[in-house]
């Protein structure tokens, strides 16, 4: 048994922020369907599409972060997933924050987290969001240009800063983040110079390799920089740096397992012997993917031969806003639940399939979510479950075409 796996555990998430006072079912194992099926009978008539947040699986997942990488302290990343209960849930497990704006920063402290606990991990803040929080009291923060140093120097001079580095392996990403972000090798030197000359206090080195990077070797040898780095500020008589920062990319699969000791190795071998060294990290998708489930309603149909053709009402510019952007598509599946058109057999059990499509709600044609996918014959007012769409989800949805997919309602499980 886990050191979180205790009824004290259920207490910490139940009176957590973000949490206390909403309703928490309390699911059984292999419960979810029948909890899916409760929630679409309570609001049948709306058959809005909605969000089932496992807090269950947030509560293993922290769990399983602090027993593989004890040593490194995770600061969930608020723009994957920034929906209260998560975040609450995260706060109250002993989770820091990585918040990228103003607005996420005030979403945070509404938590009554502290502000040490948050990292402004945007390399590129505008002078508006800097004096705030050097209002508030966020006291750590990344740059990766001179010009960001100038505001900093500005705006919040007592800041602590991580200098952003792209990280020397690339790999391939779904979301290519080093093309934007991350001082290049030849950067490095004269961006520590201009911090000195500022009087700036830089703390620390920060990369990430990509968000769901599957190669262990690029945290290897960002890490491998990240030392190279500490010793060019020693020579540069600049104050010992003392943060190393990871960044993000983990997912909550066998992955992560495998990452961790290489990781926990690389650490080992370029910080050996460092007692003041404080290792942070990113994570977003790590925490956010697995534990929530989607919800969609089928609003209409089209046959034509063989082929079945759905209309349901979340799309790309809703939850699946990351099909059109994505490098590496995740592979998205869905089940059914027919309790409209097959009450007695809701999840389709052993019946025949057809080839579907699947299309989200919006008049862009490019606004399609599967293809080609196996489905059993299905009916208008069915619906269509989408698990792990916790990452980089919701958090991106709009009102195009006036289909309101940025407010979609989460029901609590555990
Ligand atoms: C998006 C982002 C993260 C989270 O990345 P994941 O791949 O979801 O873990 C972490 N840090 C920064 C700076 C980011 O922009």
């Amino acid at each position: 048994m886990g050191i979180f796996s205790s009824p004290n555990s259920l207490q910490k998430v139940l009176g957590a922020p973000g949490v206390e006072g909403k309703s928490v079912t309390k699911l059984t194992k292999g419960g979810l369907t029948e909890f899916i099926q409760s929630i679409i009978v309570k609001t049948e008539e709306m058959k809005e599409p909605f969000y089932i947040l496992d807090l269950g699986v947030v509560m293993s997942l922290y769990e399983n972060w602090t027993q593989n990488l004890p040593m490194i302290q995770p600061f969930y990343a608020v723009k994957c997933n920034p929906e209260p209960a998560l975040l609450g849930a995260l706060a109250a497990f002993g989770s820091n924050f990585d918040c990228a704006s103003k607005g996420e920063i005030k979403a945070i402290l509404a938590l009554g987290v502290s502000p040490d606990r948050i990292i402004f991990a945007n390399p590129c803040k505008a002078e508006s969001h800097i004096k705030y929080a050097a209002s508030v009291g966020v006291n750590l923060t990344t740059f990766d240009s001179k010009e960001e140093l100038d505001k900093i120097r500005m705006w919040h001079p007592e800041c602590k800063l991580l200098i952003r580095i792209k990280p020397p392996l690339e790999c391939k990403d779904v979301r290519e983040l080093s093309t934007k972000f991350g001082a290049l090798n030849e950067e490095v030197l004269p961006l520590l110079r201009s911090a000195k000359g500022l009087g700036l206090n830089v703390v620390g080195v920060a990369f990430h390799i990509g968000s769901a990077a599957k190669d262990s070797r690029a945290y290897r040898e960002a890490i491998a920089a990240a030392k190279a780095i500490f010793d060019t500020a020693i020579l540069l008589g600049m104050p010992k740096m003392y943060v190393v920062d990871v960044g993000g990319g983990f997912t909550a699969d066998s992955y992560f397992n495998e990452m961790a000791p290489v990781i926990k190795a690389a650490l080992q071998d370029y910080f050996p012997n460092e007692p003041g060294l404080s290792v942070i990290s990113e994570p977003g998708r790590y925490f956010a993917e697995t534990s929530s489930t989607l919800v969609t309603n089928i609003i209409g149909k089209r046959v034509r031969g063989e082929l079945r053709e759905y209309w349901i009402n979340d799309g790309t510019y809703g939850s699946f806003n990351g099909i059109p952007r994505d490098n590496i598509r995740p592979t998205i599946t869905c089940t059914p639940i027919a309790c409209m058109s097959n009450p007695s057999n809701p999840t389709c059990k052993e019946l025949c399939t057809y080839k579907a499509t699947v299309f989200g709600p919006t008049c862009d044609s490019l606004d399609t979510i599967l293809k080609g996918h196996q489905l059993p014959e299905l009916h208008v007012n069915d619906w269509l479950v989408f698990k792990e769409m916790g990452a980089y989800t919701a958090a991106g949805g709009s009102n195009f075409n006036g289909f309101d997919m940025a407010s979609t309602s989460t029901y609590l499980a555990f």
